[in-house]
């Protein structure tokens, strides 16, 4: 602006938008990707198109090539767009830059014959939270029954090309789409027909097979850019470079290296960097930053060039000492005009961002990168589930050791999030039977677990019914006395609950129970059965007590419930047991409540 100018400082260049192509698995993101690249070739116009490490770099002159007429170079001023190209890792989507996302704008790739998916779920979540602009490109159009390809043209000229049938049948789809998208609280619309991309999303039909409405996607993604991003975009070139670790990568020759996306500023090959670290910040010096050879010129020794600095917004490797402990999803901030401390304080504000909080005792999580943590970890916080550690990184023997420690079965477990198993952790787990959870959908991974958890708790339940005396008032019939004593025979009914061989039997006359005998055996038509459930007759045998002394034909019987068990049963077990069963529990103590208003409590 005039003011930077009047003071004297560096008004700022444009730099390149980063542009993050996201969505569900198979629905064309790679196919995309390599159309936007291949097509550049063939135009002949591969050497403006750079290949960056994890990204591609799409000048404004080669957009406007490829777009047809719909983009005019002289209504812009950005340089071009920089695609991050790592869809098979759909989780960048998570990736930061100081708290926003680290893609300006976004892509969201949806198949038109199979809709929203999982992870396109995932994806409109994380674009709503970071309220990253984007489009929806309405993917494989191509596969709509009678389609006629109009290969790499604009999408309203082929649509034009097409039966009515197939039109319609494409319009069904397309509305289906923006029915989904409302569903999830965005409004959208044809990308035609859209005023204002800030408040209604566009939906760019194509086919990254054929191209049709590629040059659409490329000329919205830039109008959208130049429209609403200038501002951001304004950087200080020769700045000390600020940008996002993508990957940490074991690179021959080089060791262990960072893939960056740099969003601001520059890095030169003899800069001091600071790097977010698994304990604290990595305070190092860069020894070399590599971008790939171009295809004509591979040699053997390796597939990298080094470069001497590179400016935002590019993806660069960096090779430096001590990068061991970096993570996905840190930041990286280049030392210069201000002091180490100063810019150490500021990576260690952003990566406290990330933090995690932990508990004593609850599951181990490891995820790709800093962001997918977080987010997982919110969505266990919702859940309720507790977590004793969170790392970026694959799963190592040291996590299941972790694990293996926790005290309840339910947290002898890892959740793993688009990250490897290392083998010796697999066979690790198997041993000492730690779960594993592996997903790379973050609700999902989630629901596996909460899932997996009612399973064990319904066990845990069904064992301790098992155990515990349960609840049963039954009475004596008449004329069904078949041994008066030693042991007593009689016949019964269960008017409530549940009457179970080996139980002690009580009458209540008085405010306190009165122990009868013990309960040995129950005949139902000269079969051995385990129980007697409400409403059941059966002959029972029961240990000490004289028919026409202790009991009466037609007296009232219960069993005796422990304190304990009484206790586990009404606070804990109350949605176990049915309806009948909590009838005899409630009277059961009510009888002892009358004398004592805290028992089993
Ligand atoms: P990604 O997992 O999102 O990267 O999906 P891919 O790009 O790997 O595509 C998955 C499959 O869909 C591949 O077999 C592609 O060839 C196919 N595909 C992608 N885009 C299109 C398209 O526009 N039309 C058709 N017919 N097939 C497509």
């Amino acid at each position: 602006s005039d003011a930077d100018a009047e003071d004297g400082t560096d008004p700022g260049e444009l730099r390149t938008p980063i542009v993050a192509v996201l969505g569900h698995v198979d629905h064309g993101k790679t196919t995309l990707l390599d159309k936007i690249r291949g097509s550049a070739v063939t135009e002949g116009e591969a050497g403006a198109i750079t290949q960056h490490i994890g990204a591609t770099a799409v000048p404004l002159d080669v957009i406007s090539d490829l777009s047809g007429r719909l983009v005019d170079p002289d209504d812009f001023d950005l340089p071009g767009l920089l695609f991050i190209d790592t869809p098979g890792h759909h989780s960048f989507s998570t990736l930061r830059s100081r708290g926003g996302a680290l893609a300006d704008i976004a892509i969201l790739v949806v198949d038109v014959n199979d809709g929203f998916q999982p992870q396109t779920l995932e994806a409109i979540d994380i674009l709503k939270r970071t309220q990253t602009p984007f489009v929806v490109a309405a993917n494989k159009v191509d596969t709509v029954p009678g389609w006629n390809p109009q290969p790499d043209t604009p999408i309203q000229g082929s649509i034009e090309a097409q039966s009515d049938r197939a039109e319609s049948d494409l319009n069904d789809r397309l509305y289906e789409i923006i029915g989904q998208m409302s569903d999830h609280g965005f409004s959208s619309d044809m990308y035609w027909r859209v005023q204002d991309f800030r408040n209604n999303i566009g939906v760019v039909p194509c086919s990254a097979m054929t191209g049709e409405g590629v040059p659409d996607l490329l000329a919205v993604m830039m109008g959208l850019s130049q429209r609403y991003m200038k501002e951001e975009m304004s950087i200080d070139t020769s700045g000390p470079g600020a940008g996002t670790v993508l990957e940490v990568k074991e690179e021959q020759g080089f060791g262990t290296t960072i893939d960056v996306v740099l969003y601001d500023g520059t890095v030169r090959e003899d800069d001091h960097i600071v790097v977010g670290g698994m304990n604290e910040p990595i305070v190092t010096d860069v020894r070399a930053l590599l971008q790939p050879r171009p295809l004509a010129e591979i040699r053997t020794e390796s597939r990298f060039e080094t470069v001497d600095e590179v400016v935002a917004a590019a993806g660069i490797k960096i090779a430096a000492p001590g990068l061991d402990d970096a993570m996905a999803g840190a930041p990286v901030r280049v030392v210069r005009d201000r002091g180490e401390a100063s810019v150490i304080e500021a990576v260690e504000a952003e990566l406290a961002q990330f933090e995690v909080e932990t508990a004593e005792e609850g599951v181990v999580v490891k995820a790709d990168t800093l962001g997918s943590l977080e987010a997982i970890a919110d969505a266990l916080a919702d859940a309720e589930v507790p977590i004793v550690r969170a790392e970026v990184g694959d799963v190592a023997p040291r996590d299941i050791a972790v694990a293996d420690t926790a005290n309840e079965s339910r947290h002898e477990t890892i959740l793993a999030f688009n990250v490897d198993v290392l083998p010796d952790a697999e066979r690790r787990a198997e041993e000492t039977g730690v779960s594993l959870f592996e997903d790379d959908v973050i609700y999902q991974l989630v629901e596996e677990y909460e899932e997996y958890v009612a399973e064990i708790e319904r066990a845990q339940q069904e064992n301790v019914l098992d155990k515990i005396q349960r609840p049963a008032r039954f009475q004596v019939l008449q004329d069904h006395t078949f041994r008066q004593s030693n042991p007593a025979v009689v016949g019964v009914e269960v008017m409530s609950g549940t009457l179970k061989r080996n139980s002690k039997v009580v009458t209540w006359n008085g405010t306190e129970p009165e122990r009868v005998g013990d309960l040995k055996s129950i005949q139902d038509e000269g079969e051995d059965v385990d129980e007697l459930r409400a409403g059941e007759r059966a002959a029972v045998s029961i240990d000490g007590p004289t028919v026409g002394r202790q009991i009466e034909e037609g007296d009232e019987l219960w069993t005796e419930l422990p304190e304990k068990h009484a206790k586990i049963l009404e606070q804990e077990l109350s949605d176990e047991i049915p309806a009948d069963e909590l009838e005899a529990l409630g009277m059961y103590l009510d009888k002892h409540r009358k004398r004592d208003p805290f028992w089993g409590k």
